[in-house]
């Protein structure tokens, strides 16, 4: 039996997760699940917290050995979450946070349904060009790609209704506190519930 929550994630790339997550993360007590990778990292990124840098033969031993609770290809690249840091914070009545694309969060919905699932939205499409635009972490092309995905994420995540909750990321601050009252309310309820 799990005393702790789970809560899911996931957006199109660009629309501001990882600036919401990790101020989510300095003011509540939530961890966070660092997914494998087997993308190049980018500058200032860090290996073992923002995720962990792995070769495809690494990951593709990860899957045979039935060591990730999910996994996907997202832009040409491996990203996975290991399963056991989850389970054991789950065990141990932590509220932990993923951060994970949409298929991969339909994935943790079969295995984890009680999990809760945040989807971020942008305010326009222009918007979230911008933001890609501006984080300029990837060449013009990769940035085209991401964009085109971001229409076919959203309407998958909208028609598989398992989100329980929609943020719209326009001012950051209100989208970050919107996140916080989600995950106090959830941890409040685990309390509650042991
Ligand atoms: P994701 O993790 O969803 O791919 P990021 O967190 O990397 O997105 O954000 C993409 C870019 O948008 C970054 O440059 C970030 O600083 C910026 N950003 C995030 N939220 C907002 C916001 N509410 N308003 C304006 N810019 C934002
Ligand atoms: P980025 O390369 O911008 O860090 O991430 C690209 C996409 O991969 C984002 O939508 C991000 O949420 C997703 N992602 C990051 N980690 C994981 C993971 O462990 N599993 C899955 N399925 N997607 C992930």
């Amino acid at each position: 039996m799990h005393s702790g929550h789970l809560i899911v994630i996931t957006g199109p790339s660009g629309v501001g997760k990882s600036t919401i997550v990790q101020e989510v993360l300095h003011r509540t007590n939530a961890r966070y699940s660092v997914s494998v990778t087997t993308r190049e990292p980018r500058p200032g990124e860090i290996d073992g917290k923002d995720y962990h840098f792995i070769d495809k033969q690494r990951f593709e031993k990860m899957i045979q050995r039935g060591e990730l609770l999910e996994w996907a290809e997202v832009f040409g690249n491996y990203y996975g979450t290991p399963a056991k840091p989850v389970y054991e914070a789950l065990k141990a009545g932590e509220t932990i946070i993923l951060e994970i694309d949409i298929q991969g969060g339909l994935q943790v919905h079969e295995k984890i349904p009680y999990a809760t699932f945040i989807l971020i939205l942008p305010p326009s499409w222009d918007e979230l060009l911008n933001r890609l635009i501006k984080r300029s972490t990837e060449p013009p092309e990769a940035i085209k790609r991401r964009f085109a995905k971001a229409k076919e994420e959203i309407e998958l995540a909208q028609k598989s209704k398992v989100y329980d909750y929609t943020v719209i990321n326009d001012k950051l601050e209100n989208a970050i506190e919107d996140v916080i009252k989600i995950v106090n309310s959830v941890s409040e309820k685990t309390r509650k519930d042991n």
